[in-house]
């Protein structure tokens, strides 16, 4: 990272500059975690951005299975199935917007922290029908994507993680990174930022280093993998160096003992 770029993400880190990347650009990264896993990941089913947004809510410290079986829940109880034949037509969430909180934490309950999180949704959906008139995103399409990011990061509960994750993974499909635990690990393990680096200066850090003919889907493909990599091999209980495609442009991995 430049020393200028890395002074003002990192004012408190500027009296000690971090490593030298050992990787050229996130291709690099990619190519080897694409070899490593025998290929792309399976292709996103893409929603509309308000059900992205109510499943990354939801699925904060959760795991995927429980996640998904959550959103599935949520859309068998309250409706919020697609109204056209494709996943990213728009969904009608009212009833669940409408719902009591007991009704609502009833249906979180494979995820965790069901009493939070479902108070935290059903203020999130009136906001959204208080501020934008009816409750939809459908209309952020027309917005830059970083008036998108701010407009969601306003919401209750919402942070940069979910807003990258509304912008990129949902049918507005614009170019971000999504920051979850395991590429903020990750990141720091490789040496891109400092230990105490929040996921904003995560994104920060790792956007630039993104090719610029990278679309949408290409960082969605390489969250995907990290993330993969996160959960089997670089785990927050211990790195996998000797057996981590990675090890050789990591910091971490190429100091540890082989
Ligand atoms: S080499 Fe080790 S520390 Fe680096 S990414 Fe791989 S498992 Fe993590």
């Amino acid at each position: 990272m430049p020393p200028a770029q890395q002074a003002a993400l990192f004012p408190d880190a500027v009296s000690r500059p971090g490593p030298t990347l050992l990787f050229r650009d996130l291709q690099d990264l990619q190519d080897r975690l694409l070899t490593w896993w025998g290929g792309p990941p399976q292709p996103r089913e893409v929603w509309d951005p308000l059900t992205q947004l109510i499943y990354s809510l939801c699925s904060s410290r959760t795991k995927d299975a429980e996640s998904q079986a959550t959103i599935r829940a949520l859309r068998d109880r309250f409706g919020g199935w697609p109204t056209g034949p494709n996943s990213w037509d728009e969904v009608r969430w009212e009833r669940l917007r409408d719902a009591s909180i007991p009704e609502i934490e009833d249906t979180l309950r494979l995820a965790t922290f069901p009493d939070r999180k479902a108070v935290q949704l059903k203020q999130t959906l009136e906001r959204i029908t208080e501020r934008a008139g009816t409750l939809s995103l459908a209309f952020l399409g027309k917005y830059r994507t970083d008036k998108v990011r701010a407009w969601i990061e306003e919401l209750p509960g919402a942070g940069v993680k979910a807003s990258a994750a509304v912008v990129n993974f949902s049918s507005l499909r614009r170019r971000a990174i999504a920051i979850d635990g395991h590429h903020q690990r990750i990141a720091i393990r490789l040496g891109v930022v400092p230990a105490n680096a929040t996921a904003r200066q995560v994104e920060a850090a790792l956007v630039p280093l993104a090719p610029a003919d990278w679309t949408a889907v290409t960082m969605d493909e390489h969250h995907t993998l990290v993330k993969k990599l996160g959960q089997r091999v670089c785990t927050l209980r211990e790195a996998h160096c000797n057996r981590c495609p990675l090890r050789e442009v990591c910091v971490t991995g190429s100091a540890a003992r082989p």
